[in-house]
Parts: C-alpha cells; structure tokens; sequence
C-alpha cells in the first residue's frame, strides 16, 4: 500500500517533456488500412483527387502509411500549451469505492473549454488551412463538441468557418451553439435548406432530427462551391489519429516515468480518434511484437458498428457526395435512434482501427445507455468529474473490467481515455435523474436495411 500511494494522484509531464511529433501508427502496420476511393471510378484517390476537398499538407499526411513521426509545427505547440500535458489521473476515490484490486488510471481530455480531445486535431487542421492561405473552413459537428474544438482553433488562427450541426443537437444544446457563435462561427441546423443535399435529404425524410453523414455531405457541398474553403472532418480520417496521437504519447511518457506497465487500454469508440490517438504508441509496441496490451473500443449498443457491422466499402456520409472508405459499417443510410452520446452517433469507423479490429489487435464491446449513465454518476459522485456521455462508455467498461479483478483478486492495471466533460450534456444526465432515458436497440432488420444499401464493389 505505501508502496502504490507514491504513485501521485496526478501524473503529469512538464512542458519540456511534451511530445513534439506525433506517430504515425500506420507505419507499423503489415496490413496497411485500406485506401479511400473514388465512388464513380472505384479507383484509389490521389493527392490530385482530395485537392477540392481537403487541405495539401492534411492530404500528405492522410496518404502516408509509412513515415512513423511527423514534427508538430510550433504554432501548433504554443497553443497546445495552453491545455496540454493533460493529466494521467491514478482514480484512487473509484478503487476505494469499487473495492477493487486493479489500478485504474485515466487520460482526462477534457480540460479546455471545448472540453474534448478534438481541439488536438482542430488546432492542426486549422494551422494547415491558414498555411495554405484559404479563407475558411466548413465542417459538421454532432454533439457539438468538434464545432467547438474547431470554432476555437479558428478563431485563434483568424480563419472564418461554417459549421452544419445535426438538427437533433442543435435543438438540446442550444448553449453550445452559443460557445461557437462566441468564437466567431456560423452555426447551420442540418438537414438544412440552403444546400442541394440539405434539400433533398430533408425531402426523403421530412422530419428528421439529422445524422454526422448528413452535416458531413452539406458542408462538404459547401466547402466544394465556395473558393478559397476546405472540408475538415474531426474524426474517421488517418490525419485525425495522427495529431490524437499525441494522446497516446503522453499517456505513455507518464507511465514510463513510474513505470506503469498497463494491461488493457480501454477508450469509447465514435470514429475511434480518441481510441486511435490513445492505443498509438501502444499499438506499435504490440505491431512490432515488442509488448503485449488488451485493447477495448466501446460503443454504444444504439449505433455498434464494431460489433453488429460488415467490414466493407461505404460512403463517409449519407449524401454519397465523399470518397468510399473500408471500414466496420452500419451502412451510411443508417441513422441511429436520439441516444444522448452524440459523438458516437456514426455509422462508419476508422479505417486504421477497422483493420486492427479485423487482425485481431483489439476487442470491441458495445454497452446500453442506462448502463452508461449508471457509470457516469458513480465515476462522478467519487471522482469529481462529470464525464461526457461519450466518455462515460469508456467508465463502465472500465469500471466492470476492475470487478473482474475484485472477484479474481487480480491486480490489472486499466487505463481508459476521459474524453471529455458533460457540462453541455445536462439535458441527458436530467432524463437519466428522471427515469426516462430508454435503450434503443436496433433490431437485426434495422440494420439489414442500411448494410443492404452499401454500395456495389
Ligand atoms: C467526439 C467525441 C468522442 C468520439 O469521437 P472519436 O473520434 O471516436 O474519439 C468521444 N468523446 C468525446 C467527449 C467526444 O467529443
């Protein structure tokens, strides 16, 4: 016991001892993750091809399966420091109260004001498109936690950006609506009328709240149509586990300075950029058979594409206007039911993490809302934080794999990553309070409908 306490409540790096690359897990990988493809030609896409899209140095880093760091620019650093290192929190309080064995340690992202992990790649994509000279950016936001991320970093950078935010979320949270308009961005309820896309859409399905395929299609419409814009995506793309990886990075500069050897890494998984960033450095152990880890993605039962999906070509977004992408699917027409974890409302996963998956390097579980609800009090009531709903999948599968441990007696070490911050997410936490949050789980025939509707290969 005297032993462990010297392990700090807090583990944190100093400025000096911040990563200064990020790590291309790719690199490592035998099996590369599939290319993007062009929908029209089934052929693989080039530079040239994602130029009207995406910015040229999100492209080069998009492309790259084999270098293994990348230097992070010192703009990027500077304002990394505003919020980074972020802690290694060693949960003693929820030990205590789960009567558990196991050492449980998590990675808290949520310390900034857009109070996620996204504002690790908003920053750099937005430095990319300011290097670039373009005017603005377009982009999608469910939750809203990305817009955020993106409206800050835009700000800091003097760029102009349109964000299009799934009608749903955009009605539950009208404050953070307030926090990007107070950044400087205009904020869109999608399906909108002011795109074709957005018009047909809401044509076909009259009504509906909206889905992340959805936005995705209008502001890629818009950034196509307008000179001088871009499309960014906050999750999904390679280029987006790659500045996440600075997760990872620091996670494991942490452990190795009490050297903390973890057996399983557990993170929610909505396009897996927090689980991609966190695994990395870890992943690369495992890949280049140096160590070995249990890797767990947890999503929810409402939208599982890990553990219900097919392992196949897919549209990005519902309007079919993107490039195909291999990756564990719902199909893009799949639009889940108003579950409260808005940032893991995606039908599609990371191509890299979908590749690990279908090799064997890590597990997936999926776990039902109340549950998850039910782990955010715990966690919040001994912890002191109150996690994001999104974040709080992670908790419960942390939180069962340590009652494991109490009836083993094994001493596991967990570490799981803390996405984020539930103060925006208070409409939910109030259902929950209330006893009127609900589990929706799609049936098989739900998702026959939308896996039927991939597109022919
Ligand atoms: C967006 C978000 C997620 C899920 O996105 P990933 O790309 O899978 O990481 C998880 N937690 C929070 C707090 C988020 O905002």
């Amino acid at each position: 016991m005297s032993e462990e306490k010297k392990i700090p409540y807090k583990i944190y790096l100093n400025e000096n001892e911040m990563p200064t690359r990020w790590y291309n897990v790719r690199s490592d990988m035998k099996n590369k993750p599939a290319p993007l493809i062009n929908p029209g030609t089934k052929e693989p896409m080039g530079f040239d091809d994602l130029r009207p899209v995406f910015c040229d140095e999100l492209i080069k880093q998009e492309l790259d399966n084999d270098t293994a760091y990348f230097d992070i620019p010192q703009k990027i650093l500077d304002f990394y420091k505003m919020y980074r290192p972020s802690p290694l929190v060693r949960a003693y309080c929820l030990e205590e109260a789960l009567g558990t064995p196991a050492k449980i340690y998590y990675k808290f992202e949520g310390n900034n004001t857009s109070g996620s992990h996204k504002l690790n790649s908003a920053i750099a994509q937005a430095y990319y498109a300011k290097e670039q000279g373009l005017k603005g950016l377009t982009t999608e936001t469910g939750a809203g936690q990305w817009g955020t991320a993106l409206s800050m970093a835009c700000a800091y950078l003097g760029l102009d950006l349109k964000v299009f935010m799934v009608k749903v979320s955009y009605e539950q949270k009208p404050f953070r609506r307030e926090v990007m308009r107070t950044y400087g961005a205009s904020v869109t309820p999608s399906p909108s009328m002011e795109t074709q896309i957005g018009k047909k859409i809401n044509a076909e399905h009259p009504g509906t709240t909206g889905s992340l395929g959805c936005a995705i299609s209008e502001a890629v419409e818009v950034a196509t149509t307008n000179e001088g814009y871009r499309y960014v995506l906050g999750s999904v793309l390679n280029q987006v586990l790659l500045h996440q990886s600075i997760i990872g990075l620091e996670t494991k500069a942490a452990l190795d300075k009490y050297g903390i050897v973890p057996d399983m890494i557990i993170g929610c998984a909505g396009g897996g950029s927090n689980l991609g960033g966190l695994i990395a450095p870890f992943m690369g152990e495992k890949l280049r058979g140096e160590k070995d880890y249990r890797i767990i993605a947890v999503e929810p039962a409402s939208c599982p594409s890990f553990t219900r999906g097919v392992y196949a070509y897919d549209f990005c977004d519902t309007g079919m206007v993107c490039p195909l992408a291999k990756m564990y699917t719902l199909g893009s027409d799949f639009i889940p039911s108003a579950n409260h974890a808005g940032g893991l409302r995606y039908h599609g996963m990371s191509p890299i993490l979908s590749q690990l998956y279908a090799d064997g390097y890590m597990e997936a579980v999926s776990v039902e809302q109340t549950s998850v609800f039910e782990a955010a009090t715990k966690f919040a009531r001994t912890e002191g934080i109150l996690p994001a709903p999104e974040s709080s999948h992670a908790i419960k599968v942390a939180m069962d794999e340590a009652l494991k441990c109490k009836e083993t007696g094994e001493e596991k070490t967990i570490v799981f990553g803390l996405t984020g911050t539930g103060y925006f997410d208070l409409v939910a936490y109030q259902k929950y309070n209330d006893g009127e949050m609900t589990d929706y789980i799609p049936t098989d025939e739900d998702l026959k409908k939308s896996i039927a509707n991939l597109p022919p290969m």
